[in-house]
């Protein structure tokens, strides 16, 4: 069957399709920023891209895909954590990068084909900026930073359909210039393509056209859509923040630079929520997959638990989710112990595969599974049981209980040490070691950072 998928710019449910003539399918998933781990919500937005690339995979062959996600490693968020703990931005961005690997790998989510960094590709985001202002789409305000003129773009609000909601109200969009910033900009609309440098960027600057200074967050991904898939993608995705602003001025860049279409395709998951309320740290409700370790659940039922609610519903997480996910778990695991590669009921599990073709249903591919395991006099053969849980991403042969890795109260006692130590402040950081040995952590510091590990008793 072919993959039906929501498109969050028709708003209709469309096939996905290999437009390109080399038959292969272009995906671009917009990727984590990396200065802090993923929370629980990041997480299923990734698990539910891998969901995805996994189907496209099915249906178009291996070799006939290509997955991009990319690695936002400078933005305000990334260089304020390497300015508060004293480190450099790239030794910042490696450790959370390492650690995103880390926890995708347990999730068992497949890597990306190419996987481009922001930092990787300044040239490629000054080359779109160039063509943008030589088209006069865009304008360099005093302080030299560089601005997108978003009613130079007639389809600016397509996807989130702003035009229709602003015009009711008679904004800038509707055609009146409306601004009250400080920062030079034509329009309160118009968003930022290249930053002068300022001293709070410690340094993270490049050499442009207009001098010193970083790109912005949007244009990151419209050069390194670019570069690695070409003027028009088959798929682009991300959560539902994504779809406004970020979308609406990636596609606004892009097509104003390549006058072509930029994305056939758009699909947003929704968010997911924590017992009923959104993820804050004040609530002590943000969870990261090592907190759930170190309470005793597998990487295998957090994966499970992320995928039980459809991806265009919110998904209220509940830790009593992760217990219903083990014991789903053990069943399926029974269940494939006992089949045998010579059953005789071929192809008894495609009704789950066909829930996932169908606009991407998880619970209802997990409910075709039980019904099957249910409901079958006769045992189904293993390979359709082995299909359904690729396509699904479980991995049935994971660990149970995985050795945890620092929680989230001791990475943040270390980062507080390190910044204590790079201030001068030794009595801070004494203090702060002491509470990391109180808590079973070394902290093992070198040149560049450090490296923290279970004390020795
Ligand atoms: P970030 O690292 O903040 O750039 O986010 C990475 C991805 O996680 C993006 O696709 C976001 O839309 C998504 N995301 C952020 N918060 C949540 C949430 N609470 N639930 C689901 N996805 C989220
Ligand atoms: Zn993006």
């Amino acid at each position: 069957m072919p993959i039906r998928l929501y498109d969050s710019l028709s708003r209709e449910t469309k096939t996905l399709q290999a437009y390109h003539p080399d038959g292969v399918f272009r995906f671009y998933n917009c990727g984590p920023t990396v200065y802090a781990p993923a929370h629980l919500g990041n997480l299923r937005t990734f698990i539910i891209n891998d969901v995805l690339c996994r189907l496209l995979e099915l249906e178009f062959g291996a070799d006939k895909v290509k997955y991009v996600r990319n690695l936002t490693d400078v933005d305000n968020k990334t260089i304020k954590r390497a300015r508060e703990e004293g480190r450099p931005l790239a030794a910042v961005t490696k450790q959370w990068t390492d650690k995103f690997h880390a926890d995708c790998d347990a999730l068992h989510c497949l890597r990306p084909h190419i996987e481009p960094t922001a930092t990787g590709h300044i040239c490629e985001q000054i080359d779109m900026i160039n063509m943008l202002m030589k088209n006069g789409n865009a304008y360099r305000v005093a302080d030299g930073s560089i601005y997108f003129k978003v009613s130079s773009f007639n389809n600016y609000g397509k996807l989130s359909r702003l035009k229709e909601r602003e015009l009711q109200f008679g904004s800038a969009l509707a055609g009146k210039p409306q601004t009250n910033s400080t920062d030079g900009k034509e329009d309160s609309t118009d968003f930022v393509l290249w930053k002068t440098e300022k001293p709070e960027d410690t340094g993270n600057a490049w050499e442009s056209p207009w001098g010193r200074g970083r790109p912005g967050w949007h244009i990151e991904c419209s050069a390194m859509s670019k570069k690695h898939l070409g003027d028009t993608i088959d798929l682009h995705t991300g959560g539902e923040d994504l779809l406004f602003p970020h979308h609406e001025n990636e596609i606004a860049q892009s097509e104003c630079c390549n006058h072509q279409l930029f994305a056939r395709h758009w699909y947003h998951s929704k968010h997911l929520l924590v017992d009923g309320a959104k993820m804050s740290k004040s609530l002590g409700n943000l969870y990261t997959l090592d907190d759930l370790i170190a309470k005793g659940f597998s990487p295998m039922a957090v994966r499970y638990a992320l995928l039980a609610a459809h991806p265009r519903k919110q998904l209220n997480f509940t830790i009593d989710s992760l217990h219903a996910a083990e014991s789903a778990l053990k069943i399926l695991r029974n269940f494939r112990a006992n089949l045998s590669a010579s059953s005789s009921v071929r192809g008894a599990f495609a009704p789950a595969i066909h829930a996932l073709e169908d606009d991407l249903n998880t619970p209802g591919a997990f409910g075709a599974l039980f019904t099957t395991i249910n409901c079958h006099t006769s045992k189904p053969e293993a390979k359709s049981f082995d299909h359904a849980l690729f396509a699904l991403g479980l991995d049935l042969r994971a660990p149970v209980s995985v050795k945890a890795e620092a929680p989230a109260e001791v990475t943040s006692l270390a980062q507080k040490r390190w910044a204590a130590k790079m201030a001068s402040d030794f009595s801070a950081a004494d203090a702060f070691r002491k509470e990391l040995t109180a808590a079973g952590w070394a902290m093992l510091d070198s040149k560049d950072g450090y490296k923290l590990e279970p004390a020795r008793k």
